[in-house]
């Protein structure tokens, strides 16, 4: 099913919940502006190539529009709509005062030399820059895209408009990036997962977990879910994975990985494939690599309890109504994965502030409001009589619909 279909499914529902009437579903889902450039670069060889960019802002009816920039060879602009409106949902479940927006380059970015990245990065500020800005839209890192394209997306929107770190978040720490910005989103699966456990009177020690995915944010969950005293059985990267039942030294599978680029570089008693692993006889089981990988193929096999989506979108929506079936609970990606966003509202507080904060006060803020946005789904979840993910939908619309009320835009 294609993003935006999925989106509206899981919005369809929740605004059933809430009986929003068509105009207010109208007004919800409809995107404030779509943006399409053609960003004209130079590229290493002295030829000029086109390449489409662009940004949609969904909503700012709660603060300014906030999401990711991707360069990716498949981004277009259906996909960057979907995930503007994603992020809107997301940054009102945690309650940061942000709105949704995305960003997108049709490239391949390993196709592309470092100094064509800065080109096509400095190009799509051009391109854009007058709907930027920390008060109007900023954006972030995405996939292909990391802090060193934050940092050039900050100078050039500066060049133009004066020093202004708060335009972009994600950026180097010695540019005005935030401390603890990296295993933000790790540090807030770890936090939902055991906030979910506390909740039910149980708790992290010894429970199994599976996490499909050691890139930065599977590998930090498996950092904070270990210091919680879970025991990481499985993990895997692109290549496969490994596995150890007594569970694997998670940072010495993350030296493994820095040294050699693979996490069955690490010598574990087993090696296991990435399907495999999914249907692995485990408590939790962590997607945190890509999309669609519970289907409605496998999601019967899954053997977790507990599947806590810290990738996006990695469960389709006929596996969620297996696995829902099957009394598998679900931890939504907007919830389950919001820490990097709520860092980065951080990064931007601390560069208006102009006042960076400690590591410790970035972690104990993230950790106080992954527990409050946690608290508000549970909540609903109870007494609405719906499941986790129709419950973070509402929570989010509730919280966007109200102020857009008060503001008359509803
Ligand atoms: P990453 O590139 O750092 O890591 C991705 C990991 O997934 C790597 O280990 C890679 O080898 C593995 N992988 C790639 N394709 C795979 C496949 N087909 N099967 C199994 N493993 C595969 O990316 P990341 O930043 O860790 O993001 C992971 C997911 O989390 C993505 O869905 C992303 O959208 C989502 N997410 C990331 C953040 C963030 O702050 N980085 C925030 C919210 C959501």
């Amino acid at each position: 099913m294609h993003a935006s279909d999925e989106l509206d499914l899981y919005l369809g529902r929740a605004f059933d919940v809430l009986a929003l009437d068509a105009r207010e579903r109208l007004v919800l889902r409809t995107p404030a502006r779509e943006v399409t450039a053609e960003l004209l670069v130079e590229m290493d060889d002295g030829q000029v190539r086109p390449f489409r960019a662009y940004r949609v802002q969904h909503d700012d009816a709660r603060g300014p529009f906030k999401g990711g920039i991707r360069f990716d060879p498949h981004v277009d602009l259906d996909e960057v709509r979907a995930l503007a409106s994603l992020m809107t949902w997301k940054t009102a479940v945690v309650g940061i005062p942000f709105g949704g927006a995305k960003g997108g380059v049709t490239c391949d970015p390993r196709a592309l030399s470092t100094r064509e990245h800065q080109r096509v990065t400095r190009a799509f500020v051009d391109a854009m820059h007058d709907i930027l800005g920390p008060s109007k839209d900023v954006p972030a890192t995405d996939m292909g895209t990391g802090p060193q394209h934050m940092a050039w997306v900050a100078d050039q929107f500066s060049l133009r408009h004066g020093h202004c770190p708060a335009v972009v978040t994600g950026k180097p720490v010695p540019l005005g990036g935030s401390p603890g910005r990296l295993e933000a989103t790790g540090r807030g699966v770890a936090a939902c997962i055991a906030g979910y456990l506390r909740a039910q009177g149980d708790d992290l020690s010894g429970k199994r977990v599976a996490i499909q995915g050691f890139g930065n944010v599977g590998s930090w969950t498996a950092t904070f879910l270990a210091a919680r005293g879970a025991r990481v059985v499985a993990v895997s990267d692109v290549d496969g994975g490994i596995h150890d039942p007594d569970g694997l030294d998670v940072e010495a599978v993350r030296r493994a990985v820095q040294a050699e680029g693979a996490v069955r570089a690490y010598e574990a008693p087993e090696t296991i494939d990435n399907a495999a692993l999914l249907t692995l006889d485990c408590d939790i089981l962590v997607p945190a690599a890509i999309g669609g990988v519970l289907h409605a193929g496998n999601a019967g096999d899954v053997r977790a309890r507990l599947v806590a989506e810290a990738a996006n979108r990695p469960t389709t929506p006929e596996a969620d109504a297996v696995l829902r079936d099957r009394g598998v609970v679900v931890l939504p990606d907007i919830l389950c994965n919001a820490g990097g966003v709520t860092v980065s509202y951080f990064e931007w507080v601390q560069n208006l502030q102009g006042l960076p904060w400690e590591a410790d006060t970035v972690a104990a803020r993230l950790q106080a409001t992954m527990d409050r946005a946690l608290a508000g789904v549970l909540e609903t979840a109870q007494t609405r009589g719906v499941d986790l993910r129709t419950a973070a939908f509402v929570v989010a619309i509730d919280r966007v619909a109200q102020v857009s009320r008060t503001l008359g835009r509803l």
